[in-house]
């Protein structure tokens, strides 16, 4: 298999720093830094609903 297409194209906008978003846990309120590519999960308890830090939306990730 070939993958050399799979990530010049998904790039989009480039040259900015990975920057860690601030959740905070639905569960036990703890902040968490997560990185783009890493899971979704707080680390204080393991829980996988957090809110986002500057939105008060909230995103859930489901385990598979
Ligand atoms: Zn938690």
């Amino acid at each position: 298999m070939n993958k050399q297409q799979q990530y010049t194209g998904a790039t989009g906008i480039t040259n900015q720093p990975p920057k860690p978003m601030l959740y905070v846990c639905a569960e036990c309120g703890h902040d968490n830094e997560i990185k783009r590519k890493e899971p979704i999960r707080c680390r204080d308890c393991g829980h996988r609903v957090l809110y986002k830090k500057r939105t008060t939306r909230m995103v859930q990730f489901e385990a598979r």
